[in-house]
């Protein structure tokens, strides 16, 4: 067992705050009693702050892509059809349920270095004259390729088709990370997770619902039992549910809530910005390629970096994880040994980051991958000379 902390630096699942996890290190209590009758309306109200959402916001007991088949299975009927940009690994693996569920999607293809096109999903919705398009499905932060789909831009591209298409975005690493606007951005279902930027263990997944989704839900036709919305709803009214929710997770949820409120969400996400720009002018340093082509569409999240010709991600990782005993994201499908991911998300500071590139640069260096030493000193001289955004200005 090596000594001192270990280094989990992957995109998630992310460091869990000794807060939350006193938070969740409590006796389980009966979830239908008046205890938890408090904390259930605690919960769905404080979660709503951070979805930027006045409306409903769905908590299950499951990991993300039960929030996926959630959002698909309330608001599709079988046969509808669904359009989705093939941004990376988990855009494809929503395809595939998509698929498996009986709906048919028009996919948009991509390169796994560019967001969702909103000029394509613009082209194609106006191309739908008879509206056969039911939704469209967006992953706002695409974890396999540390790419951000640009969601407002998105929403005025659908708006300016004026098509009724539903708009539904998964935020499962970039909620609690990255700005994100349920509400202004009009979005009909927003699916996402507890364990990255809510920093929180797996095993929660949301479903923020608009009420056009709401209403698309009263006569959508997919089968679905345990993610019905409806029975989770009335539920969820006096603070409970209809089956027995992951009670613990919620005081954690409860606490994880509080940090980021304390913080302020603005200062959350400029913290983010601030540490993946670090992370990319270390990588620059290195003299290695960021897999985001578009600047605009960098993630604050994480940053994929590609390894030199000939040069395996995998066998990187491994030296990493033997000698400096930290774990970096692997590269996902067609991506597997081509990048590692950095993750710079979630309960993370300034040393965190150093010490995380610090890893990176020896690790370069003790596998034999061709780069330039300096990656540290371009993050440090970055961090130095941008004060953290949440400290008073002086
Ligand atoms: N969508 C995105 C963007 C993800 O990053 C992940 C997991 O990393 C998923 C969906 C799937 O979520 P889960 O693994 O919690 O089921």
């Amino acid at each position: 067992m090596p000594s001192g902390r270990h280094f989990l630096q992957i995109p998630g699942p992310t460091n869990v705050p000794d807060r939350v996890l006193r938070a969740i290190d409590r006796p389980t209590i009966d979830h239908r009693g008046p205890e938890f009758q408090k904390l259930g309306q605690e919960v769905l109200a404080g979660i709503k702050e951070i979805f930027q959402t006045r409306q409903p916001v769905i908590i299950y007991p499951a990991s993300g892509t039960g929030a996926w088949e959630a959002a698909l299975v309330n608001t599709l009927s079988p046969g509808d059809r669904v359009l989705m940009s093939e941004t990376g690994h988990f855009a494809s693996l929503w395809q595939q349920m998509a698929g498996r569920l009986g709906l048919e999607v028009e996919l948009i293809p991509g390169d796994w270095r560019h967001g969702a096109d909103p000029q394509e999903i613009e082209a194609r919705l106006a191309g739908d004259r008879s509206h056969a398009i039911k939704a469209v499905c967006v992953v706002h932060n695409e974890t396999s390729t540390g790419v951000t789909s640009r969601i407002p831009e998105i929403r005025r591209a659908i708006d300016r088709t004026g098509h009724p298409a539903l708009f539904l975005v998964d935020t499962i690493s970039s909620l609690g990370s990255i700005d994100y606007r349920h509400d202004e951005w009009g979005v009909d279902v927003t699916v996402s997770g507890s364990q990255k930027g809510l920093m929180l263990p797996p095993g929660l997944s949301f479903n923020a619902v608009s009420e056009k989704a709401l209403s698309a839900s009263r006569t959508a036709r997919l089968p679905r039992s345990f993610w019905n919305w409806e029975e989770m709803l009335a539920a969820n009214a006096t603070g409970f549910f209809p089956y027995t929710p992951a009670t613990n997770l919620l005081y954690g949820l409860k606490e994880a809530i509080a940090m980021l409120l304390e913080e302020g969400l603005p200062a959350v996400f400029a913290r983010h910005e601030r540490h993946a720009e670090a992370t990319r002018r270390a990588v620059r340093g290195w003299g290695l390629e960021i897999l985001c082509a578009d600047p605009r569409e960098y993630s604050a999240a994480l940053t994929t970096v590609m390894m030199p010709e000939g040069h395996d991600a995998d066998a990187l990782r491994k030296a990493i994880l033997e000698n400096f005993d930290m774990s970096l994201g692997a590269g996902l499908t067609r991506l597997k040994g081509r990048v590692f991911r950095i993750g710079h998300l979630g309960h993370f500071n300034d040393l965190m980051l150093c010490g995380t590139l610090s890893g990176v640069e020896m690790g370069l260096r003790l596998a034999g991958v061709p780069h330039q030493a300096g990656g540290v000193q371009a993050a440090l001289d970055h961090l130095a000379g941008s004060a953290p955004a949440d400290e008073p200005d002086q």
